[in-house]
């Protein structure tokens, strides 16, 4: 296991006075995420507990005044993606630069005055691995240009930013999870979001006390039917929604969810739409089941809410693969307290609750299980609640 209790990666100015000349006018970073809780829930009003990685996206920015936009990433090859913010379009392409880019167009759009800018980008977020590398992409963009020009925005500004970058700009029809906990996560805490309206509880969720340690298992897989199917879950969360005659699924409290099952049922709802209603109205009361126990100090008793919203990811959401599901299996076996896939599933990583002194053997449980079922070895790290974007200098 790669335990980190932080992870810094390469220096963005040293790549920023290489590639722009000069030294950057400072240095921000922003964090990708691991959820703990609430799945799917994010594009039906409902509730999420992500907490932030000590993984970050770094940028080493300078403004500029001439309407140029220069892009590099140390972590992709093809060198400085040069711009003009005045002749940015949605979906124009651009690759992994439209995160950044996507960025400067919504902040444009929405009336801010962003004339330019040089920005050296690095990320030790693994990246396509349901960690969020792309909002942290987004966020250190949207902070570092907030600070730089004056913007005033706030965490959840920037958030709504960079969602709309990411929605529009690139064409990734994700909910404003990822981009929320990115910009507004604290250290020790989960992030209690209301995502209707994007009221927030920071949530103490301090493991070492307690004796624990969570643990992210990035399977490394990312199974191409991911796009098409999580685009077919919302939209059979919105004809739920449509047929129970309610605005959304987060309206549909957990007691009149059998009520509504059977609604659904006498309304000739195709029984892929029961499923899914059942896993966000489910999984909408396992994130209060979750923070009531960890506001009680008792977060070891959050593993088998895990477990049941694995189960519920699994077999009515249908979103989990083989790799997930043995890495669960694996770290159950080997004496987790529970684990469930994190993020939208069809690959990338598992989050696993463990005793502090077992995590070890866990991760080797599970190292173990992929060699033998002949998958890749897996990645695996301590998820220490770290803090959200911010400036370093
Ligand atoms: P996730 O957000 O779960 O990691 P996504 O598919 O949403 O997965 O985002 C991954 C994409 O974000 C990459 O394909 C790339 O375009 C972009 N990206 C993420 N990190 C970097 C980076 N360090 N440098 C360049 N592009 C990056
Ligand atoms: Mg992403």
């Amino acid at each position: 296991m790669t335990a980190t209790a932080e992870q810094t990666g390469p220096d963005p100015a040293t790549a920023f006075t290489e590639l722009y000349g000069g030294e950057p006018h400072g240095v921000w970073a922003a964090p990708g995420r691991v959820n703990l809780i609430g799945e799917y829930t994010d594009f039906n009003d409902g509730f999420v507990l992500p907490l932030a990685l000590p993984h970050t996206a770094r940028a080493a920015v300078s403004p500029r005044t001439d309407g140029v936009l220069r892009l590099h990433s140390s972590d992709v090859p093809g060198g400085t993606v040069s711009l003009r913010v005045d002749a940015l379009a949605p979906r124009s392409g651009h690759g992994w630069a439209a995160y950044p880019a996507g960025v400067v167009w919504a902040l444009r759009e929405a009336g801010h005055p962003v004339t330019g800018a040089d920005i050296a980008l690095t990320s030790t977020v693994p990246t396509g691995a349901g960690l969020s590398s792309s909002a942290a992409l987004e966020t250190v963009t949207a902070l570092a240009l907030n600070d730089l020009f004056q913007l005033g925005l706030t965490g959840p500004e920037l958030a709504v930013i960079g969602r709309r970058a990411e929605n529009a700009f690139v064409g990734v029809p994700c909910g404003i999870m990822d981009q929320m906990a990115s910009a507004c996560c604290t250290e020790g805490h989960a992030l209690h979001l209301d995502t209707r309206d994007l009221t927030l509880r920071q949530v103490p969720f301090d493991l070492a006390a307690q004796g624990l340690t969570l643990l992210a298992v990035d399977t490394r897989v990312k199974h191409a039917l991911g796009d098409g199917a999580y685009a077919e879950r919302r939209a059979g969360c919105e004809e739920g929604a449509r047929l129970l005659g309610i605005p959304t699924l987060r309206d549909l409290p957990y007691e009149d969810l059998g009520a509504a099952l059977t609604t659904l049922a006498d309304a000739g709802a195709d029984e892929s739409v029961i499923r899914y209603v059942r896993h966000v109205v489910g999984d909408n009361r396992r994130v209060e089941q979750v923070i009531a126990l960890l506001d009680a100090g008792d977060a070891r008793g959050a593993g088998p809410v895990l477990d049941e919203g694995h189960r519920s990811l699994r077999d009515d959401l249908r979103v989990s693969c083989p790799e997930l599901d043995l890495a669960v299996a694996a770290a159950r076996g080997a004496g987790a307290l529970g684990a469930r896939m994190t993020g939208g599933g069809f690959g990338g990583s598992a989050v696993v609750l463990a005793e502090a002194a077992g995590a070890d053997a866990v991760a080797e449980a599970v190292t173990k299980a992929f060699a033998g079922a002949g998958h890749a070895a897996p990645g695996i790290f301590t998820a220490v609640p770290s803090a959200g974007a911010r400036r370093l200098r």
